[in-house]
């Protein structure tokens, strides 16, 4: 069913800037990854933005830059940082929760928004609201219906989780309906029984079993109804290379109390790599994510390992019965 499922490689020449522009929110998502303690409270000044992305620009490389929050349609001065990147040489996204505050479809254009990016956990409210909160799927449809209205590339994020797992194939004539050009599919988090996926009594998680059996193949007829697919890797098959992206691309993951880190499994603790001080970005001294990235184990991903290893699972020998792979390697499936 995936045989035109593509892992897209890390690409040297490129940069990811993931930048949180600030951390509130006027939703509460049951899985909200938003760490106030870690990641600050502040809402960066238009001055503060304008500075930190002329930090990371480069025109020599192929530089991608997303706005996140929080809700990063609730910074008034959001569409201004949109132009300020894209006059950067920026391919710039929003990701959104679906709010659309502060006339954003007005106040910006597609000719400056590359992609503005919708997260929808449901095909209808029964299954997006008790995740998202109450009403947020019948907004966040109907803001989709008219950025793509306004000529904007919509794109839609569906985290994947037991609560939500068995309604992914339902997503496909939403999403056609709507004219959403790209999917993607995120994982709220695997456990690495797979003798046990009856799915009762599990959480939030999916197990590697319900990952293998629904995503690909929902991906693939994603990709037939020519909705461009993206998901996570997360299992190497026995000839698949291990990569770090911390060793090989250009991430940053930018937060708003001026935290820069390299990768996204590291946010929850002070180990980034990088800090913004008065506008000059600094290297943190001391132990930090890039001494990790270094370290070859069995296992893959050495993060994952260390702060989700219920991931793992092993042969009665103690041998992986999987290596994960880095949580930013991607496959994808073109229509
Ligand atoms: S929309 Fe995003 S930032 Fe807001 S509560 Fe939900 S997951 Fe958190
Ligand atoms: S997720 Fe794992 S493999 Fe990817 S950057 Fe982080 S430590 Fe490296």
């Amino acid at each position: 069913m995936t045989a035109n499922a593509r892992t897209v490689g890390f690409q040297s020449g490129e940069r990811n800037i993931f930048f949180h522009i600030l951390t509130a929110c006027n939703l509460s998502c049951r899985h909200c990854y938003i760490n106030t303690s870690q990641h600050g409270t502040e809402t960066l000044s238009r001055e503060t933005m304008e500075a930190w992305l002329e930090l990371f620009a480069d025109k020599t490389k192929k530089s991608n830059v997303i706005f996140l929050g929080g809700e990063p349609t609730m910074h008034p001065d959001l569409a201004f940082a949109i132009s300020k990147a894209k006059s950067l040489g920026m391919a710039v996204t929003v990701d959104s929760n679906g709010y659309l505050f502060n006339d954003l479809l007005e106040k910006s254009s597609p000719d400056l928004l590359d992609y503005l990016s919708f997260s929808l956990d449901g095909p209808d409210s029964l299954v997006n609201d008790p995740i998202r909160g109450e009403g947020v799927f019948d907004v966040c449809t109907e803001n989709m219906r008219k950025a793509v209205a306004m000529g904007y590339n919509v794109s839609v994020i569906y985290t994947v989780s037991n609560l939500n797992i068995d309604h992914l194939h339902r997503m496909i004539p939403l999403l056609s309906a709507i004219g959403v050009k790209r999917f993607f599919i995120q994982v709220i988090g695997l456990r690495g029984n797979s003798a046990q996926d009856s799915g009762g009594g599990n959480g939030w998680q999916v197990s590697p079993k319900q990952w293998l059996d629904t995503v690909p193949a929902v991906a693939q007829q994603a990709a037939d109804a020519g909705i461009h697919v993206t998901f996570p890797k997360v299992f190497l098959e026995a000839d698949e290379p291990f990569e770090c992206a911390g060793l090989v691309t250009e991430n940053f993951f930018i937060f708003p109390n001026g935290r820069v880190y390299h990768c996204p499994l590291c946010e929850d603790h002070p180990i980034h790599a990088l800090e913004i001080r008065d506008n000059i970005l600094v290297a943190n001294p001391g132990l930090t994510e890039d001494n990790f990235f270094q370290l070859n184990i069995a296992e893959g991903c050495v993060m994952n390992k260390l702060l989700q290893p219920d991931t793992n699972s092993y042969y009665s020998e103690g041998k992986p019965i999987h290596r994960i792979s880095c949580c930013l390697l991607k496959q994808e499936i073109l229509p």
